[in-house]
């Protein structure tokens, strides 16, 4: 059976880890599988690009960021097939644009739109393992773009759907998918299942063990999606369709968000079109904008405030600060000493009280919160970064995830 397995940047930080991931592959073709590896960077590679960046210039241009950024994946492809043919297995390594993954045209926010197979199924053909440079791709007109932090699972996804690959396999530097990042809350449990949904949630509030896109594109392709140690062999954790709400758990993880900034406008004002006008600017800048909260008006004036990530918020000031005189707003300002936790769970929609749990939770830990936002499957507060790992633990605890749900498997 054909198989995609993905190992990132821990899994590949060193040349000693390299050969561990070569053995692994190895196994598998041993095995009698035809296998696409996906790699991230080496370790913190992608960082170090970016800081390195930054002292040469504080505004570089995102297309020149793509290009450097780039190179990190070429360089563990290249040591990882390496590391395969010193073991006799044959192996070849592929640029995003060698193996035919074309991207629109957003720098460093890109996203798959083609896969074009054609020279994936002939390598494979050649019984020849191919590894294949995550997290980039190429537009049309040959220029690279990157598809956002951690979007090497996006990747490895992408591939197995268009191969219709039997699984695509995630391998990482943590068991499975937990109910909050194990780094912070040492009781966290693994999960040995999680819905599309809940998993989607998660990636998208932060939760970085996959990429939001990965599980968007496992879901709507089919494409069962495992997350497992690269330093064990456990089962790890399956994403999967799970359809039973009455099941679901009330509350089934907690995630947190450390990459928020939230920018006030005050005294705008209370007009039709004046929201759109503002967001309509952050759009056209490909910025994404999180949660919004529009005040109380008093005297025809407003004031609204929104979030966005971090590494957007410089371009999402420049972009309000354009409008400001359109929109009337008599200041702005902006505040990136915040951070983000959520809980989710699919159950949550049937059991009234679970904001207000949460709400107690915090207020238990005296921590304050500064923006509210919720839906069928979760509530998320905007808090202090200060005070983000204290949160995780509070409402882990408050709401026993560390405990197996009754009934269910340990
Ligand atoms: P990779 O380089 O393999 O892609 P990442 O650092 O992107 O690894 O993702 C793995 C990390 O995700 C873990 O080390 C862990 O700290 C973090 N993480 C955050 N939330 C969770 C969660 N709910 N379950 C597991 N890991 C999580
Ligand atoms: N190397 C990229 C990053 O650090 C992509 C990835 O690891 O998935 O974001
Ligand atoms: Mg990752």
């Amino acid at each position: 059976m054909l198989v995609v397995q993905k190992f990132g940047g821990t899994s590949v930080a060193d040349p000693g880890r390299i050969a561990r991931v070569a053995a692994r592959i190895k196994g598998a073709v041993q095995d009698g599988h035809r296998v696409v590896v996906v790699v991230s960077a080496m370790g913190d590679t992608t960082d170090e690009l970016l800081a390195l960046a930054r002292e040469v210039t504080r505004n570089p241009s995102p297309r020149e960021i793509d290009m450097l950024m780039a190179t990190g994946e070429q360089v563990s492809i290249a040591l990882l097939t390496m590391a395969l043919q010193a073991k006799d297995c044959d192996a070849i390594s592929l640029t995003g644009a060698q193996a035919g993954i074309t991207t629109d045209g957003i720098h460093t926010k890109g996203r798959i739109v083609d896969i074009d197979t054609a020279r994936l199924r002939s390598e494979l053909d050649r019984g020849r393992v191919v590894v294949v440079a995550g997290f980039q791709g190429v537009t049309p007109d040959g220029e690279i773009t990157t598809l956002g932090r951690g979007g090497s699972d996006t990747t490895a996804v992408a591939l197995a759907a268009a191969l219709g690959a039997e699984v695509c396999e995630i391998y990482t530097d943590v068991d499975g998918v937990y109910t909050a990042d194990p780094r912070l809350v040492p009781e966290a449990r693994k999960l040995d299942v999680i819905s599309h949904d809940e998993m989607l949630e998660l990636a998208s509030l932060g939760a970085v063990v996959l990429h939001p896109r990965a599980v968007e594109l496992a879901k709507l392709y089919g494409v069962p999606l495992v997350v497992r140690s690269s330093f064990n062999d456990g089962p790890g954790t399956l994403i999967k369709e799970v359809g039973d709400l009455e099941k679901a758990a009330v509350v089934s993880g907690v995630a947190h968000d450390v990459n928020i900034a939230k920018i006030s406008l005050f005294d705008v004002e209370d007009r039709p079109g004046i929201a759109s006008r503002i967001f309509r600017e952050l759009a056209r800048s490909n910025i994404n904008v999180d949660m919004i909260i529009q005040g109380a008006m008093r005297d025809g004036r407003n004031d609204i405030a929104f979030t966005v990530s971090r590494d957007d918020l410089s371009r999402a000031l420049e972009a309000v600060h354009r409008i400001q005189g359109l929109v009337g707003a008599k200041g702005i300002t902006f505040n990136d000493t915040l951070a983000k936790v959520s809980i989710v769970g699919a159950g949550m929609v049937s059991y009234p009280g679970v904001a207000a749990t949460m709400f107690e939770g915090l207020a238990e830990a005296g921590i304050n919160i500064a923006m509210i936002s919720t839906s069928e499957i979760k509530v998320s507060c905007v808090i202090s970064r200060e005070e983000i790992e204290r949160a995780v633990r509070a409402l882990h605890m408050k709401f026993n995830l560390g405990e197996a749900p009754a009934g269910g498997p340990a």
